[in-house]
């Protein structure tokens, strides 16, 4: 008997040396450890042996059986080890996927197209890199004009422009506001002609809760023959409510721009305390929106379009202010933060 739990080992240390399947150890397993396997009919046989027999085969059966035991589960762990990679383990959790949200720009941005859109108004893009011609002198506002202080510049060196050598009206500069849309729109279009341009504008300032150098701005421009102020503030109030779902006062304050004459500024109520004064509004009771103003005689005619014909009215609505009023947001540079916990809230 010794001799064949001998040769059982033998044959089984062959096997599994060359078994490449955890399938094919699992067979090995059953062949040879099973109930029904030599190896066992044979440890059962030994209680029959001679007393001087028993002993040794017994202590021999029991260490071949846990050898070969040990055999297999050491090379399963092995094959498992290489395989790691193509095994799927349904019971771990899944990795959480990251769904993109829009920023609350954005979406406020598609709310003011689609207000406008209904009303008739064509959207248009404009650059964010202009000519300082665009940006200033065609708006009238002359290379001395004290205007121009209103507007803290980033001016652009390299490409065609480098600042110092170049003639003032030709340099490049990122846009401080979205006026220059205005004259570029007319160069392709003869009135009548209602826009909107909704874009980026760039002011080099010091940022606070309410001031960041870059911010939105939606330009408006309304040409046509009989164009009045009460249109400027009905077109307004009209967009307002839209936006509020509800009729939102605004108040109107006279206020120079070189580009349009009378230039106003307009306000409106604040929908949060109802004019009676909070924290949003700054105690007053009335939010800064917009400038607007019925086009400059001269801005018309450098937009090829005759002053004695046709009158028009343009505004430049803060787009962010508007909206951090709409969504209560309190301090605009959370817009630029990159956050993404602010982005997800909305
Ligand atoms: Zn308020």
């Amino acid at each position: 008997m010794i001799e064949r739990l001998k040769n059982i080992k033998e044959e089984v240390l062959d096997k599994i040396d060359q078994a490449t399947s955890v399938d094919g150890l699992n067979g090995l397993r059953v062949r040879y450890l099973g109930r029904k396997s030599e190896l066992m009919v044979l440890l059962r046989k030994v209680k029959s042996l001679p007393e001087e027999q028993r002993k040794e085969a017994g202590k021999l059966g029991n260490d071949i059986r846990k050898n070969i035991e040990d055999l297999i589960n050491e090379k399963v762990r092995s094959l498992a080890v290489g395989v790691r990679d193509h095994v799927i383990d349904e019971t771990l959790p899944g990795k959480k996927i990251q769904a993109g949200k829009h920023h609350p720009l954005t979406l406020f941005i598609r709310k003011i197209k689609d207000i406008f859109d209904g009303m008739g108004f064509e959207v248009i893009d404009g650059m964010e890199v202009e000519i300082a011609k665009y940006n200033f002198d065609l708006l009238n506002i002359p290379r001395d004009h004290p205007a121009r202080d209103h507007w803290d510049t980033y001016y652009v060196t390299g490409g065609r422009s480098t600042a110092k050598t170049k003639e003032p009206g030709e340099q490049l500069l990122l846009r401080t506001h979205t006026s220059p849309v205005q004259l570029r729109s007319m160069l392709q279009r003869k009135p009548p002609v209602r826009l909107i341009a909704p874009g980026r504008t760039f002011r080099h300032e010091a940022t606070d809760a309410s001031h960041e150098s870059q911010f939105y701005q939606c330009e408006g421009l309304v040409i046509d023959e009989g164009i009045k102020v009460t249109d400027l503030i009905g077109t307004l109030k009209e967009f307002l409510k839209n936006i509020f779902n509800e009729e939102i006062k605004i108040r109107v304050r006279p206020e120079y721009y070189p580009f349009v004459e009378p230039g106003m500024d307009i306000d409106i109520m604040c929908v949060l305390c109802g004019g009676k004064g909070c924290s949003v509004c700054s105690q007053r009771g009335w939010l800064e929106m917009l400038g607007s103003g019925m086009v400059h005689p001269t801005v018309l005619k450098n937009m090829n379009v005759d002053p004695k014909k046709y009158s028009g009215f343009a505004f430049g609505l803060g787009i962010d202010r508007l909206m951090m009023f709409y969504y209560g947001v309190k301090d605009v540079r959370l817009s630029y933060s990159g956050d993404l916990r602010f982005v997800n809230q909305f």
